[in-house]
């Protein structure tokens, strides 16, 4: 058989591992697995969620309300924004499907930073689209104004802060570059990890009103996978001009959240207590992070997220990561991505160190 010739060059994404794959793979005891690689809140769901999600869980057996009234209502007080300026998905990674689906077709043209979320690509190669990437790994506003001048492009990315790197472009400048944009091109900005930028350097908040009401081209994304602690649930949500809403929303499958998904979103949001203390957590155990590569003499990239991107120096990286999975750490390589670096989740004050202790040993293993 054969299939859509646009799946010859697209690869799988690759997840993080799961905890069970390692407890079979590596016989480790499932409660000292230490998963930091996917960057989850590893605080856990808060107890108001968890308490809400039970309540709401015999609600089950009919579909969930397909209007998402009371969530969208709640994006929409908390960015000052209407009703009509929020779409909400399976995951923001469902938005990023929607926006590249509704903008591409054979030939388009996607432009991102080289070293990006890997989804941007795949869900564009599946639509035949051509992407263009800047050359240096990390945001370089002047290069994208470079490559767009010259070539154009349907959609661009900025992703704030950005994964896997972890840097974040600065809103002002943000802004000044959507000054240059043709209305044309829809420019998404990614803001997955934006609450822990927010609270680590007020520059870097994108405000989604002024976004929304100034430009008609610009979809801003959020998720509740991230410092919200619902993975599980896949729930995100794309903030945008109502024209730009209205087309995603005819790409949008029938009941693509859950009842719980849509439960979960809605009363985590309004735990906005349980969320910053998680960042504030975060934050202090990155530094630990900061401290441990200096000490270690290893180059790290400064980090506005709950992750962190260490290089590995005259270590392969490859290597490290996976004597780690085999004692149960489950960290990212990113020898895909071109680095000879991993990415850690921050975790716990517990996980991390362990963390540093099995990676004392890695360090000191003669070549
Ligand atoms: C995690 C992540 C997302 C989306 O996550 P969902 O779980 O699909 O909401 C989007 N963009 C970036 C950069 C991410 O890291």
């Amino acid at each position: 058989m054969t299939f859509n010739k646009v799946l010859d060059n697209l690869s799988i994404y690759e997840a993080g591992k799961p905890i069970e794959l390692v407890v079979r793979e590596y016989g480790v005891n499932p409660k000292d697995i230490v998963k930091l690689a996917s960057n989850e809140n590893p605080y856990g769901t808060s107890p108001k969620v968890v308490k809400a999600l039970k309540e709401k869980s015999s609600s089950s057996f009919v579909y969930p309300d397909d209007s998402m009234y009371e969530l969208k209502e709640a994006l929409a007080k908390r960015f000052k924004v209407n009703d009509s300026n929020v779409i909400i998905g399976a995951g923001s990674d469902q938005i990023i499907e929607f926006c590249i689906h509704a903008k591409c077709y054979k030939n388009s043209k996607v432009l991102m930073a080289k070293t990006t979320f890997a989804m941007y690509e795949i869900y564009a190669k599946q639509t035949g689209a051509q992407i263009l990437k800047t050359p240096s790994d990390t945001h370089n506003l002047d290069e994208f104004r470079k490559i767009y001048k010259k070539e154009g492009a349907d959609i661009i990315f900025l992703c704030l802060p950005n994964n896997p790197m972890g840097e974040c472009l600065d809103a002002k400048d943000v802004y000044k570059f959507l000054d240059e944009v043709d209305k044309n091109t829809l420019v998404v900005l990614d803001g997955a990890y934006q609450e822990y930028a927010i609270y680590k350097d007020g520059k870097k908040k994108i405000d989604v009103k002024k976004v929304t009401k100034k430009y008609p081209n610009v979809i801003y994304l959020g998720t509740f996978s991230k410092a919200y602690a619902l993975g599980g649930l896949r729930v995100g949500y794309g903030i945008a001009d109502v024209k730009i809403i209205k087309n995603l929303y005819k790409l949008r499958p029938p009941f693509n959240v859950t009842t719980l998904s849509l439960e979960g979103g809605k009363v985590a949001l309004d735990d906005e207590k349980f969320v910053q203390k998680c960042i504030k957590k975060n934050f202090e155990e990155m530094e630990r992070y900061e401290k441990y590569s200096k000490r270690n003499g290893l180059t790290y990239i400064p980090s506005y997220t709950n992750f962190i991107t260490i290089y590995t120096g005259n270590k392969i990286s490859k290597e490290i990561a996976q004597k780690l999975l085999e004692q149960g750490i489950i960290v990212r390589d990113m020898t895909g991505y071109g680095q000879n670096a991993i990415r850690i989740t921050i975790g716990t004050e517990s996980q991390n160190t362990k963390v540093f202790k099995a990676l004392d040993k890695l360090l000191m293993e003669k070549k």
